[in-house]
């Protein structure tokens, strides 16, 4: 399953590195400011991705501020930058300039108890400025997750404590009907969201880009 996404400045739909190097086009537009460098990075956590142009100027802390907005926050767990799964930490004091180049790929996980892996990697760097720090260039679109019992309307809920079994997915109408054969699902009952954390602790959708993190706006 590969998953699209629309490009922020033109509105087309690309997948894959077909969307990094059309974005690569755009970036090469912007103009440029002196002794400023912007890095166009790409946050995989396969089906999902986010395109991003951030800051060199702008911490480590921002990013892992921004995942979070985005993908992540449930309840405040910890999280890190490191150079690879068991390397070596990057602090959140850290400037971008200093953390990446092109083609640098770091590692980032939020939660050491049920964790949320990412990569990073770094595409290209521009020699301009991103004013808000963090700009989002792209992100999957929703993911078409159908319904596990009638196979046919959108999910928009999952039961948690069915992980691995036949029927995970609901929409609304089978997910009413789940709820009562399910003694569980009081608690284990998700709503069903555009990020990797989706059905993970109390995650339940993020703060920025709404109109594309929930199956219904
Ligand atoms: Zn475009
Ligand atoms: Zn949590
Ligand atoms: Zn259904
Ligand atoms: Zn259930």
């Amino acid at each position: 399953m590969q998953s699209k996404g629309k490009c922020i400045y033109c509105g087309k739909l690309f997948s894959g590195s077909g969307l990094s190097r059309h974005l690569a086009t755009h970036l090469k537009e912007e103009p440029v400011a002196d002794r400023k460098r912007s890095y166009h990075l790409v946050v995989d956590a396969k089906p999902y991705f986010l395109h991003l142009l951030m800051d060199g100027d702008a911490e480590m802390e921002e990013l892992d501020s921004f995942l979070r907005a985005i993908w992540l926050e449930c309840c405040g767990h910890l999280s890190k930058f490191s150079t690879a799964r068991w390397g070596q930490e990057i602090k959140m004091a850290t400037k971008c300039r200093r953390a990446f180049d092109k083609g640098t790929e770091l590692w980032y996980a939020y939660d050491f108890g049920s964790t949320t892996e990412l990569t990073i990697r770094c595409v290209d760097a521009y020699p301009t400025a991103t004013k808000e720090g963090i700009r989002l260039l792209s992100r999957n679109e929703p993911l078409d997750i159908k319904c596990d019992h009638c196979k046919e309307k959108p999910a928009e809920e999952l039961c948690t404590v069915h992980y691995g079994e036949d029927e995970v997915f609901f929409c609304e109408a089978c997910a009413e009907q789940h709820m009562e054969e399910c003694e569980d699902a009081e608690y284990a009952m998700m709503p069903v969201v555009n990020s990797p954390r989706m059905g993970v602790c109390g995650y339940t959708g993020g703060q920025i880009d709404l109109e594309r993190d929930q199956i219904e706006a």
